[in-house]
């Protein structure tokens, strides 16, 4: 198979890859995406929550087509039955099948071109440069040559690591994911997310039920990979949760399984190389809290398309000019999801009786601070009425 040459070849249609695209094809670059999926967006991986600021940030507005649900605010769910009610601005449980593909279409729309079952296999280098892709598409190989190559190929990202970026995951850094998509339940607020915590419930993660209807919800549990063994992995802890709960789902099925890992800390060293960039869950962009990337990836890469572009215009896609990108990226962004990290590991150390404290003392606003990295007034409210875990509170968040 013969393929013309391109300015950016992008692999991946995620949300990362599909905003990507859009992006530079806006700004008149020459766009390929490939992804290996023969239908973009399925199967998900995903329990499909999203806020509108997510979407709002890069100019996507809800679309009935896509949002199953409206939410309104998250009730978090202590080890021992108690609830932290916390309503935030509005959010969303998207169909994210039909997301992605209308992000996709967006992109087509702009002037990029897309090749569905196509494998990306290996970068392709000279010397230190990324220069395109060998790809696969019905078992034929052949090259695709760029002068930029973009990896959005999601969770431990092969393309990144065949050029030579490490995107490992670690097990103590590693949530994994499984979930059932469930139909018949007896959901109470379902226009609250719902997240339950406690080391019997999910070690060093949490359930939760992500509501896409009155009956219908994503039903899923994350834990800490290094804490998955034979007879206790995340599948377990989720049926021993949902066969303890016969009042939510006495009555329900399964309509689909979703099975994924997800980065809970930013740790790859390098996301760009000469001719290469890399975005999204690849370059571990995502939340540590909650291990929510999508808005994470579709801003990451919205900034990742725009060096690119420009990059591509000057004639020059070295690492130095495309560092632009990471620098921008790590000042910003970086620095709140590395404030995330800290809360993520300093919520580990919690036993449950700690959790539960934490819980009855912390107010809605508290909670939402936690949320946006802001730990400064926390500390207060720890030396007041939780002593005890104000050292550390301040070994791991201050600073
Ligand atoms: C169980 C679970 C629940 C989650 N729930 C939420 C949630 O509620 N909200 C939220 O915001 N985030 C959630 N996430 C995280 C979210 O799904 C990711 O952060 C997000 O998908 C990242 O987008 P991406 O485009 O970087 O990667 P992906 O969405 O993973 O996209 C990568 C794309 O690359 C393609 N690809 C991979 N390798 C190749 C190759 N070699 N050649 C060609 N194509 C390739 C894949 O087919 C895929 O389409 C969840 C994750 C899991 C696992």
């Amino acid at each position: 198979m013969k393929i013309p040459d391109y300015d950016a070849v992008v692999v991946g249609a995620g949300p990362a890859g599909s905003i990507a695209a859009r992006f530079l094809a806006e700004k008149g670059v020459k766009t390929l995406v490939v992804d290996k999926k023969q239908e973009i967006g399925t199967p998900k991986r995903c329990a499909e929550g999203i806020n509108l600021g997510g979407l709002e940030k890069i100019g996507i507005k809800p679309d009935p087509r896509w949002v199953t649900s409206e939410i309104t605010g998250s009730t978090i769910h202590s080890p021992g039955g108690g609830k932290v009610v916390c309503k935030f601005s509005k959010g969303y449980v998207l169909e994210r099948k039909i997301f992605e593909k209308h992000l996709a279409m967006d992109a087509i729309r702009a002037g990029a071109r897309y090749m569905v079952k196509t494998r990306a296999i290996e970068a392709i280098k000279e010397g230190d440069k990324v220069t395109g892709i060998r790809a696969e598409f019905m078992g034929e190989e052949f090259t695709i040559n760029s002068k930029l190559v973009i990896a959005a190929d999601g969770v431990d990202s092969k393309i990144a690591r065949s050029a030579g970026i490490n995107t490992t995951n670690k097990m103590t850094d590693y949530h994994s994911g499984f979930q059932y998509e469930m139909a018949g339940l007896n959901l109470e607020g379902h226009d609250m997310l719902h997240l339950y915590f406690g080391n019997e419930i999910a070690p060093k993660g949490y359930v939760w039920i992500f509501p896409k209807g009155k009956d219908v919800a994503n039903v899923g549990i994350g834990i800490l990979a290094s804490q998955s063994e034979e007879g206790n992995r995340a599948r377990d802890y989720l049926d021993r949760f949902i066969e303890s709960h016969p009042e939510t789902f006495g009555n329900s099925s399964p309509i689909e399984i979703n099975t994924g890992g997800i980065p809970v800390s930013s740790s790859v060293d390098t996301f760009v190389m000469d001719g290469f960039m890399i975005v999204g869950d690849a370059a571990h962009q995502v939340n540590p809290i909650h291990g929510g990337g999508m808005a994470i990836a579709m801003k990451a890469a919205k900034l990742c398309a725009e060096v690119g572009a420009q990059a591509i215009k000057e004639g020059n896609v070295s690492k130095e000019r495309l560092y632009e990108y990471e620098k921008t990226w790590r000042e910003t962004e970086g620095v709140k999801l590395q404030k995330l990290f800290k809360l993520r590991i300093f919520l580990e150390k919690l036993n449950d009786n700690d959790f539960e404290k934490f819980a009855d003392i912390l107010s809605e606003e508290d909670i939402i601070k936690l949320t946006n990295a802001e730990y400064k007034s926390l500390f207060k409210t720890f030396a007041r009425k939780a002593p005890k875990i104000l050292p550390l509170a301040l070994k791991f968040l201050s600073g």
